[in-house]
C-alpha cells in the first residue's frame, strides 16, 4: 500500500516536472489562441509602458489548455515574480491575508481553481482586488479589532474550468476575462513538434499528425501521448516515431481516434442509444453519466461540439449524423452495430 502511494507520488512528481519542462515561457512561444494572445499582448504592453500593475485577468476553459502556462508567461512578460496558490489551498482567511500582506508592487498573484474559494475567503479577496486592502484582525476575544491595511497594487490571475461557478461580484472584479478554446489539429501538430524537439525525440510528419489528431484538442494530452509513444518507440522501434509506430502505440494504449475519453464516450452513447439521438436535457444526461451538469457543459461538451458530434438546441442536446456514423449506432433502433469501446 505504502509502496503504491510512493510510486504514484513519484509519478505525479515526474509528470509535473515533465509538464514544467515543456512549458513555453514567452507569449510568442505559446501556440494558438490568437485572439486571447492579442488581448494579453496589449494589456501587458500598456502596463509596462505605464510601469503599473496590469489589470486582473480571469482565464477560463477546460483543463490542460494552458491556463497555468499563461499565468507564468504573463508574469514573465511583465518582468515580475508570481506567487502561486489555489482555491482549495486557501482554506482560511488567514491563509489569504498571509500571502497578500507580503505582496510586492506590481507582482502577479495566481489563484488556480478560483471557483473553489470558500465564501468568506472569496469576500475578503474582493477588497484586495478592488481596493488593494486586506483586513487584519489584531488581538483576540471581545477586544479583537479589524484593521484594514493597504497593500501594493498587484495583478491577480485567476484560473477556472468552471466559469458558471464564478459569482457575479468575483467576475466583475477582473478587468480581462479570457477564454481558452480547444486547439485544432494544426496547432496541436506544432505543439507536438516543439515538444519533440525539446525532448530530442525523432518523429516524422505523419507520426506528429497522428498524435495531434488523438489529443482531444488539448496540449496536455498531446504532450502525454508523445511521451508514451516515445517510450514505445525506444523499446520497439529503434527510437524513431512514424505513422505506424504512433498508431500501434496509441492503439495499445486504447486511445480513441479522436482522443475521446471514457466520459465523452458515455455522454455520446447515452444520447445515441438511450435517447435515440435526442433531444435530451442536460440534467438527464448528467444523471446517466454520473457527472455534474456544469462539468458536462463546460468541460466535455465544447470538444464534442467542436468535433461536430453534438448540437445544443433549445429542446436539449442532439447527436449529429456524424456521431451516429462514428459510434456505429443505427438511427432507427438506437443500438450500436459494432461497439468501438469494449
Ligand atoms: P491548465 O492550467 O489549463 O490545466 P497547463 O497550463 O498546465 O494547463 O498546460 C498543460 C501542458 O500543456 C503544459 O505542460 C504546457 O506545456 C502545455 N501547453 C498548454 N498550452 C500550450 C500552448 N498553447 N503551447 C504549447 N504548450 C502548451
Amino acid at each position: 500500500m505504502r509502496e503504491k502511494a510512493i510510486a504514484s507520488a513519484a509519478r505525479i512528481e515526474s509528470e509535473q516536472q515533465f509538464e514544467a519542462a515543456l512549458r513555453p515561457r514567452r507569449l510568442a512561444d505559446f501556440t494558438g489562441q490568437p485572439k486571447l494572445k492579442e488581448n494579453l499582448a496589449i494589456a501587458i504592453e500598456a502596463a509596462c509602458k505605464r510601469s503599473e500593475a496590469m489589470d486582473h485577468v480571469l482565464l477560463y476553459g477546460p483543463p490542460g489548455l494552458g491556463k497555468t502556462t499563461l499565468a507564468h508567461i504573463i508574469a514573465n512578460e511583465l518582468g515580475v515574480p508570481v506567487d502561486v496558490t489555489s482555491g482549495p489551498v486557501l482554506q482560511k482567511k488567514l491563509d489569504l491575508t498571509g500571502m497578500l500582506s507580503n505582496i510586492r508592487p506590481r507582482q502577479a498573484f495566481f489563484v488556480d481553481e478560483i471557483h473553489r474559494l470558500l465564501p468568506d475567503v472569496e469576500e475578503m479577496f474582493y477588497s484586495a482586488l478592488e481596493d488593494f486592502r486586506v483586513d487584519i484582525v489584531v488581538g483576540a476575544g471581545p477586544g479583537a479589532r479589524t484593521h484594514s491595511l493597504p497593500i501594493p497594487h498587484f495583478t491577480a490571475i485567476g484560473a477556472t474550468t468552471r466559469m458558471g461557478m464564478i459569482s457575479g461580484p468575483m467576475r466583475g472584479r477582473f478587468g480581462l476575462l479570457l477564454r481558452l478554446n480547444h486547439y485544432d489539429v494544426a496547432e496541436l501538430r506544432s505543439i507536438v513538434e516543439r515538444s519533440a524537439r525539446l525532448l530530442e525525440v525523432e518523429i516524422d510528419g505523419p507520426g506528429t499528425e497522428e498524435i495531434a489528431q488523438r489529443s482531444r484538442g488539448t496540449p496536455r494530452i498531446a504532450n502525454r501521448l508523445l511521451r508514451r509513444v516515445r517510450d514505445y518507440a525506444q523499446v520497439r522501434a529503434g527510437g524513431h516515431i512514424n505513422l505506424e509506430v504512433a498508431r500501434t502505440a496509441l492503439d495499445m494504449l486504447e486511445v480513441d481516434r479522436y482522443g475521446l475519453d471514457e466520459t465523452d464516450q458515455k455522454i455520446m452513447l447515452t444520447i445515441l442509444e438511450k435517447y435515440s439521438g435526442g433531444p435530451v436535457g442536460l440534467n438527464t444526461i448528467a444523471a446517466s453519466v454520473d457527472e455534474e451538469p456544469d462539468t458536462i457543459e463546460e468541460v466535455y461538451e465544447p470538444y464534442l461540439m467542436q468535433l461536430g458530434f453534438l448540437d445544443r438546441t433549445p429542446r436539449g442536446r442532439r447527436a449529429t449524423d456524424l456521431a451516429f456514423r462514428y459510434f456505429g449506432v443505427d438511427r432507427g433502433n438506437g443500438s450500436a452495430q459494432s461497439s468501438l469501446f469494449e
